[in-house]
């Protein structure tokens, strides 16, 4: 089986009903199932099956609320040069393609990616990596897209071996769902690639589901893990696919087995099209809330959320330190432990 790309593929499936909606949701994001992403799909309960409510396109996407942004993260506002995004000093997002395994419906990045939003020519490339030369203070360089390891094996390792030349860039990090969602493309060529000499190179797998962990995914994860590449995970809280206590415990238990250490939990972005997949911020801060007593430390992503207008990331995560009333020194503060019970804390 290959991977599915068209609404007809889907139809023939059976995994959509004929519906004119789809049309125009497909238009505004390229369609890709991988076949072991579809090897998983529960076809007896398609609504809620979180992995086709991944993937499998939805009329909901022509649903368009005002307070949904077209570059949700504000990335033009920050691309000095074709390919980069630089909004903090000392680290930059490198896009070599748009390409990915799978598309999203939720992607933040859903009308930037896609076949068509081709790789960065020769040039471009070079561009980009001047920029990075020129600027000693980049000790990080994040590769994302599009999905950075769609690219060929030789391509990867020239980039990995240009940007280990670069002195300060001190960290490689590569963002991916090639591991989970097309695991037959983690070969020995491209482990081989991403062996730089000097720097040191971090990936993060993105997975959203415990379910997404197949036999083959956890292969291609050890291989990684054996070839002593620190892995870390990155998962996004959706509506109807992981916004529950239960699932999410099992997804990061199902990480760390996997020697992963989740990352972030990201709060959804303000993507077009994209309103049945949101929870609000106090519902996601209830589950990591409850998640805390219920998982070990290494289990614990942090909860973050991208400030809208390209101003980065931050923790929103649940407080757990307040005022207290009682006593003589009004500012004795409160700590809440993990299992929601309260205690006095001195001010200092
Ligand atoms: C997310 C992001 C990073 C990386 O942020 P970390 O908090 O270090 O993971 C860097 N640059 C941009 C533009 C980003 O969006
Ligand atoms: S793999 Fe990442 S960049 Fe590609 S569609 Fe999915 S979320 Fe978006």
């Amino acid at each position: 089986m290959q991977t599915v790309r068209t609404l007809q593929e889907l139809e023939r499936l059976g995994l959509v009903a004929p519906e004119p909606r789809l049309a125009a949701a497909v238009d505004g994001m390229a369609v890709a199932i991988t076949p072991e992403m579809l090897a998983l799909i529960d076809r007896d309960r398609l609504a809620h099956d979180p992995i086709a409510r991944q993937f499998v396109p939805s009329a909901a996407e022509t649903e368009i609320a005002p307070e949904e942004l077209a570059d949700p993260i504000g990335d033009e506002a920050r691309s000095p040069v074709k390919g980069i995004v630089h909004r903090y000093p000392d680290r930059i997002l490198l896009k070599p393609l748009h390409v990915c395994p799978v598309y999203c419906r939720f992607c933040f990045r859903r009308e930037k990616v896609g076949p068509g939003g081709e790789a960065l020519s020769a040039d471009e490339l070079s561009a980009a990596l001047a920029y990075i030369r020129r600027r000693p203070q980049i000790w990080e360089v994040i590769l994302t897209g599009g999905d950075p390891l769609m690219l060929s094996p030789r391509r990867m390792a020239d980039l990995v071996t240009a940007l280990d030349a670069i002195g300060h860039v001190g960290v490689i990090r590569v963002h991916s769902r090639v591991p989970v969602v097309d695991p037959g493309r983690i070969t020995d060529a491209l482990l081989a690639a991403l062996k730089p000499q000097r720097a040191a190179l971090w990936l993060g797998i993105h997975c959203n589901h415990a379910r997404e962990l197949a036999p083959a995914a956890r292969a291609a994860l050890s291989r990684l893990a054996d070839a002593g590449i620190p892995l870390l995970g990155q998962t996004v809280l959706l509506a109807g696919i992981n916004d529950d206590v239960a699932t999410l415990e099992a997804l990061m238990r199902a990480l760390v087995s996997c020697r992963v250490k989740p990352y972030y939990l990201h709060h959804p972005d303000l993507v077009r099209g994209t309103g049945h997949f949101r929870v609000s911020i106090e519902r996601g801060q209830a589950l990591v809330k409850a998640l805390r007593g219920r998982l070990s430390g290494l289990a614990q992503p942090t909860y973050v959320l991208d400030v809208p207008g390209g101003h980065g990331k931050v923790p929103i995560g649940p407080t757990y330190l307040g005022p207290c009333y009682l006593g003589d020194d009004p500012d004795a503060l409160t700590v809440e432990d993990a299992f929601g019970a309260t205690h006095r804390y001195p001010p200092r």
